[in-house]
């Protein structure tokens, strides 16, 4: 039942249709003050402030020094759009060492900023009214060293077998957020209008839908995919085990995805939407579970017991806290994650 040995599998079985894959979680987090009365931001500033980086200075560079004595090479800070958010993203690998850094990035963020006397954290939703946490999935599929997400004619179009990829992971998305969105606080989170792709669609650039196809200023563009609907309460083992599981089903059936969605989802009415195949995502804990229960496909690559494991403890979960006002859940949940 061992998770990482999951995404082992997962590994081989791309391995054995020719395929690497190579991934990073893209984290976002909350640097807080914890006292008496409750817990404070470090900071009031906007997305990309000069001036929360200054606040947040000394406790961000210690992080940075930290990830790269550990081999992790930071690729991009700015503070988020939440007081006292961060953003650091990290360089993209090999799966598996993609999901050992997701692990080693929290614990090092965290305990970082204990150093300093503060909380970090990863926990989905923490102000009910202020941006919440992603862990965006960045992937891309290798061939022999060649990074085949870009189209062979370099005009900027996905190639086939990417399309068909991501067709598979929204194929089997509402059961996938059992395991990429797997806490009761991550539906709080995916949220039309906070860019955490609460609608099952893709599209280029596009923030609101589940998949983003990022472009690049100069080719080859695109070079990878991001899946937005996944958070760090998830176990990035299974996270993107189950991705890749998923991701494989479209190419066997030669899936593909469609029409790209240039629009915010949420703009459109839903007779909009429903014209354009554009369903709204689970809404709860509860209906992604649901949904897995009846995905077939993700069930048996995670194998009996750890299917009945994972869906066990994730349904008591549910059961235990669905009732909950964001404030209980932060009480429970904010040092967990
Ligand atoms: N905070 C957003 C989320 O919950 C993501 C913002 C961004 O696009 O980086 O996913
Ligand atoms: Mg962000």
């Amino acid at each position: 039942m061992c998770p990482r040995r999951f995404l082992k599998r997962a590994i081989a079985t791309a391995e054995k249709a020719g395929l690497q894959i190579k991934a990073a979680f893209e984290n976002e987090f909350y640097l807080l003050k914890s006292n008496s009365d409750g817990i404070t931001p470090t900071d009031d500033t906007v997305f990309a402030s000069t001036l929360g980086m200054n606040i947040n200075c000394a406790v961000i560079d210690d992080i940075a020094d930290a990830l790269t004595a550990q081999e992790i090479q930071v690729e991009r800070y700015y503070p988020e759009s939440g007081p006292g958010q961060q953003e650091i993203s990290i360089r993209y690998t090999d799966a598996l060492q993609a999901a050992d850094r997701q692990m080693i990035f929290r614990e090092t963020v965290r305990g970082v900023a204990l150093k300093h006397g503060l909380t970090a954290s990863f926990m989905p939703k923490i102000f009910a009214d202020q941006a919440g946490n992603g862990c965006h999935l960045h992937l891309s599929l290798w061939q022999g060293g060649e990074n085949i997400v870009p189209d062979s004619d370099r005009k900027g179009e996905v190639s086939k077998i990417a399309r068909s990829f991501i067709a598979g992971i929204l194929e089997h998305l509402p059961a996938l957020m059992a395991l990429t969105t797997p806490s009761v606080n991550s539906y709080r989170r995916i949220r039309p209008h906070f860019w955490s792709g609460a609608f099952r669609a893709w599209g280029l650039d596009n923030r609101e839908a589940a998949v983003r196809v990022p472009s690049n200023f100069a080719p080859p563009s695109p070079t990878h995919f991001e899946l937005k609907t996944v958070d760090a309460s998830a176990n990035p083992y299974l996270a993107l085990g189950s991705a890749i599981v998923a991701g494989l089903d479209g190419i066997n059936r030669g899936l593909d995805v469609g029409e790209p969605v240039a629009v915010d989802p949420g703009i459109l009415t839903p007779q909009e939407r429903e014209k354009r195949g554009i369903d709204a995502l689970p809404s709860s804990l509860g209906e992604a579970i649901a949904q897995l229960l009846n995905d077939d496909i993700l069930q048996n690559a995670l194998g009996a017991e750890l299917a009945q494991a994972f869906i066990g403890v994730r349904r008591a979960e549910w059961e235990a806290m669905k009732d909950m006002e964001i404030e209980e859940e932060v009480k429970i949940l904010l040092s967990k994650y």
